[in-house]
């Protein structure tokens, strides 16, 4: 391990947000699954989740850039134990979904311990999910086409968080509690 890695990977391990996550609920296709860890790693999620009922490992692909080694991963069951898992940890859920109730997701605060949920490629949150989630974002469409690709939404919503996170100087310090932070450092540099 050269000087130069080892402050790289330091570099990155400061600016973990612990309390910034996604949720993608059944997005079964390897490219998006990977292309939202990929921006995930880039505003600094330290870990992220998937519900999987069939259970399998979920499969990468070159889009990951190899981000699914430096953003855990925490495969649920369902939604249901998703959900509890991500509050009992005081996150608010997000879903993100084209409905009614919807709000602009700009209007969210995502300083606050934020978890954005995502839905499936074709059928989008399911209703259990979005019942049990806490609030609905949208990003407002004025095209043809009704939706965006879902990787391409985690990016627009994940961005606006940095943003408001950068701005409140939440990558200004190291936010990981010093035991994680050690273990983190430890796994990344000898994995
Ligand atoms: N027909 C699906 C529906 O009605 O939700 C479209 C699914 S969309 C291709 C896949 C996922 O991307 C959605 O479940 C949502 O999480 C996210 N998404 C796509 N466009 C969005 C938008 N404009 N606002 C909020 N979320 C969006």
């Amino acid at each position: 391990m050269t000087p130069e890695r080892y402050r790289r990977l330091r570099d990155v391990l400061d600016k973990r947000q612990p309390d910034l996550t996604v949720l993608m609920e059944n997005v079964h296709k390897p490219h998006n699954l990977s292309a939202i860890l990929r921006t995930a790693d880039a505003v600094g999620v330290y870990e992220a989740h998937a519900v999987n009922p069939t259970g399998g490992v979920p499969t990468f692909h070159d889009t990951s850039g190899g981000s699914e080694k430096w953003v855990y991963l925490r495969v649920h069951p369902n939604v249901e134990a998703a959900l509890e898992h991500l509050k009992g940890r005081g996150f608010t859920v997000y879903a993100a979904n084209l409905s009614e109730r919807a709000v602009d997701y700009r209007e969210v605060d995502y300083t606050r311990p934020s978890a954005v949920l995502l839905g499936a490629e074709k059928w989008g949150v399911s209703p259990r999910a979005a019942e049990l989630a806490d609030a609905d974002v949208i990003i407002p469409m004025m095209g043809m086409v009704q939706s965006l690709n879902v990787s391409v939404a985690a990016a627009v919503i994940l961005f606006e968080a940095q943003c408001q996170r950068l701005a409140a100087g939440l990558y200004a310090r190291p936010r990981l509690d010093p035991e994680t932070y050690r273990r983190t450092l430890f796994e990344w540099a000898y994995p």
